[in-house]
């Protein structure tokens, strides 16, 4: 055996290289190993979200943005700017310097923080030993006292859209378009459906989303989700629910797709065609025969709420364990992980995980939303407040959507805040803030917020919890 290590952690995503991270903080004699490379042929960490995620799918939605607001918005201001251009390859090549900036700034703490990387395929053995087989196909085995697994997940492929990069493409192939496809199919409205689609409807492409579920995003508050479809179908998304995609034929450089609907079979013909229907673990190679450990039936490693998995010492977290799968849900878990092998008795709230969907306006919320709590026999209170009622969304011109805060009818602590708006992100975190420390609606009502701001309208709609709001009529008088 090389070398003997207190923790091994397999993939660098943002659950792994913030596991390796905390737990050379914590004094811990920690390897982390990394197989994927990168654009540029060498090895990249920082997982899918630095590379192929979060951060260059948000790269090209601010760039889009910028290039719709100035085709579409700035007339409203008075200024006017002549023809507006988007040259995408280097809006493409902006995104990649990024994202070189992000990976090369990971490798800079891994190594300020004495973490070792091995650029490699990791595998567990038994034991908590590790095999890495290097680029140039050597291996050799480390020595774990605590193995951390965060290989993560890669897209779901569909036998009917089969992906080949260049017509028909995934998440990775649709951050790369040369140019704005005339007609661009997405199928799966999803985050990430909805995020690219937005993309590239900004620059001119005619969107066409295909759906099989009759329901626009589930998982979002009825009322929120509601509008958002009214929102995205305004802004040129065409979406259609209950549209399942059963094949398709790439003929030269366009696709047609098969989808059955309510109409019954269809067709439709685009010159670029996204799968967007999901992501799965990524476990290949990962675990020898006898390692031991346990997955559950959709093939995610099964761990416990700790992230302990049915190997002692054995740890997972992030997108291949259960759960939603989000950068900062990975990051905490492991957080969470190396600082309980360190002997800390860390936790994680999984009742406080927020969800974004980057489109314009955000969605965003936390907690839970008013369907799940009316089907749990939960008493609530709601209050919402519009952006159109606030003086800061007017001035920005951004006055689509709205704020909803849930408080339990008795106690009236806060149990969801759910956004459709200008930066719904970061006012949903000041709510899930609130709710880590159980703040009441009350409680939020009697904070000073600045004005004029978007956040106002989350203390307004806290207000009108309790028919107390001031800049709306209360839908209830106390
Ligand atoms: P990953 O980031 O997938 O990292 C796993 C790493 O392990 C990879 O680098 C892989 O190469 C490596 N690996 C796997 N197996 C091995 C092995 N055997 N040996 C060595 N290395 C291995 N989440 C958000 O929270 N916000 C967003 O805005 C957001 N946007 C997204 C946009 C897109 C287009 C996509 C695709 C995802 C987005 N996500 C977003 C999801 C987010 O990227 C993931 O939830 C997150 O990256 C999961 O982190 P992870 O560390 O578990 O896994
Ligand atoms: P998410 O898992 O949030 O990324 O969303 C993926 C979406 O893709 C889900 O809403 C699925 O219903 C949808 N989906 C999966 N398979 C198909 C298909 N064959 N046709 C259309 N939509 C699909």
């Amino acid at each position: 055996m090389s070398q003997k290590f207190d923790v091994v952690v397999i993939g660098a995503g943002p659950g792994g290289y913030v596991a390796a991270i905390r737990a050379a903080q914590l004094g811990l004699k920690t390897a982390c190993i990394e197989k994927y490379q990168g654009k540029e042929g060498k090895t990249a960490l920082g997982g899918t979200c630095l590379n192929v995620g979060c951060i260059p799918s948000k790269a090209l939605l601010d760039s889009s943005y910028k290039f719709h607001e100035a085709h579409e918005s700035f007339k409203v201001h008075g200024i006017s700017t002549g023809e507006v251009a988007m040259d995408v390859p280097t809006m493409v090549a902006r995104k990649d310097q990024i994202v070189k900036n992000l990976t090369g700034g990971v490798a800079g703490l891994m190594k300020a923080n004495g973490v070792t990387v091995f650029e490699g395929h990791g595998k567990l053995l038994s034991g908590k030993q590790v095999e890495v087989t290097g680029l140039d196909g050597n291996t050799q085995v480390l020595g774990a006292e605590h193995v951390i697994l965060a290989s993560g997940s890669k897209p779901v492929d569909i036998p009917p859209a089969p992906v080949d990069q260049n017509i028909i493409v995934d998440s990775t192939g649709a951050l790369d378009f040369q140019s704005v496809p005339a007609k661009l199919g997405v199928i799966g409205a999803g985050v990430i459906g909805l995020e690219l689609g937005s993309v590239w409807a900004r620059l001119g492409a005619e969107v066409t989303v295909l759906e099989a579920m009759d329901k626009f995003l589930p998982a979002a508050d009825e009322q929120i989700s509601k509008e958002a479809f009214k929102v995205l179908s305004k802004q040129g998304l065409k979406i259609l629910l209950g549209a399942r995609v059963t094949g398709s034929q790439v003929n030269g450089d366009q696709v047609t797709v098969n989808f059955t609907s309510a109409e019954g079979e269809q067709q439709q013909t685009f010159d670029k065609l996204i799968v967007a229907v999901g992501r799965r673990p990524v476990t290949t190679d990962l675990l020898a025969a006898d390692a031991g450990v346990d997955m559950d039936e959709r093939g995610f490693i099964f761990v416990d709420d700790q992230c302990a998995t049915s190997v002692p010492g054995v740890y997972a977290i992030g997108d291949v364990v259960r759960g939603a799968m989000l950068a900062h849900k990975a990051s905490e878990e492991g957080v969470m992980v190396a600082e309980r092998i360190a002997g800390h008795k860390s936790q994680m709230n999984y009742d406080l995980v927020p969800s974004v969907i980057y489109t314009h306006p955000e969605i965003a919320w936390v907690g839970k939303t008013e369907q799940v709590l009316k089907a749990e026999g939960v008493e609530i209170n709601v209050g919402t407040f519009p952006f159109a009622a606030s003086g800061r969304a007017m001035a920005a011109n951004d006055t689509a959507g709205l704020v909803k805060v849930i408080a339990d009818a008795k106690t009236d602590r806060v149990l969801g805040v759910h956004v459709m708006g200008p930066a719904a992100a970061e006012l949903v975190q000041q709510g899930a803030i609130g709710m880590e420390f159980g703040t009441s609606a009350e409680d939020l009502g009697m904070m000073v917020f600045s004005h004029p701001t978007m956040s106002e309208a989350l203390h307004e709609a806290a207000l009108a919890v309790n028919g107390h709001a001031i800049h709306i009529a209360n839908r209830k008088k106390r």
